[in-house]
């Protein structure tokens, strides 16, 4: 049987005794997207936090490809938790070219390194700009980079807090698909937090609903839009259409 790529159990976070993250269990498949959707202050980015391990937790477990990463005795450091991150103003590095931005968090050989990136620049499109620098690249294509950096280590898990807020319109579509295509072929799980429904629904082979803390409905995306849970919900989803 395939293990999911994360998996937690009843993750819990508090703050000044208020659990900000109330038992929250998640399974996410190879290849699969589950996003974390609810309103801002529900607890989405002190989730997402945790399974990095940026963050501690008060109780719970994270799992990724099956192995325990933390608990309230084991704490898997968190460059070595094969997860992998992608936010809105994750900056790249402005005194690094193109291409060793990709191949920074890589170990081996430097040709080795440079062969991967040239890879998955060219699978995002920016072959062109390999030895050339952040500062010379688009908003959009700075944004591939960091995609392509974030997926070079070849991550079991990719976790993304609103990466594409920061993203017009017309760039966000398309940025958005080839993210998900790039990470379905790689067989990452995908961790994806939005507060916007209609990103959810487009994005996700399920959806997690939360409010305070806690999931308050999980499922296929048209399963929750068809009947969600509550009047929350309802109302929540109610400018999608
Ligand atoms: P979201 O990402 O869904 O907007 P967050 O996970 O950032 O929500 O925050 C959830 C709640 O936890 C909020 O009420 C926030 O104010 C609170 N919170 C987050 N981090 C801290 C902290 N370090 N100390 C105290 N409260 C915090
Ligand atoms: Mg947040």
């Amino acid at each position: 049987m395939t293990s999911p790529r994360l998996e937690t159990r009843d993750l819990v976070r508090r703050f000044d005794g208020k659990a900000v993250v109330d038992h929250v269990s998640l399974s996410i498949l190879p290849g699969n997207v589950t996003c974390l959707l609810g309103p801002s202050g529900c607890g989405k980015s002190t989730t997402l936090r945790m399974i990095a391990g940026v963050e501690q937790q008060d109780a719970g477990e994270i799992y990724v490809d099956g192995r325990l990463v933390c608990d309230t005795v084991t704490r898997v450091p968190p460059e070595k938790r094969s997860v992998g991150l992608m936010f809105q103003d994750f900056a790249l590095f402005p005194h690094l070219s193109v291409a060793d931005n990709v191949a920074f968090g890589l170990k081996g050989p430097k040709a080795a390194r440079r062969k991967r990136a040239g890879e998955l620049l060219e699978r995002v499109g920016l072959s062109h700009h390999f030895d050339g620098y952040p500062h010379q690249l688009s908003g959009g294509e700075q944004q591939r980079v960091a995609l392509a950096r974030a997926i070079a280590p070849k991550p079991k898990v990719m976790l993304m807090d609103e990466p594409f807020s920061g993203l017009d319109n017309r760039l966000r579509d398309g940025i958005r698909d080839d993210t998900l295509d790039l990470l379905k072929e790689e067989g990452t799980g995908v961790l994806l937090v939005t507060h916007e429904p209609e990103e959810a629904m487009r994005m996700a082979d399920e959806i997690a609903l939360m409010r305070d803390g806690r999931i308050v409905q999980l499922g296929a995306p048209y399963n929750i839009y068809n009947s969600p849970a509550d009047k929350a919900a309802v109302a929540f989803f109610s400018d999608v259409n």
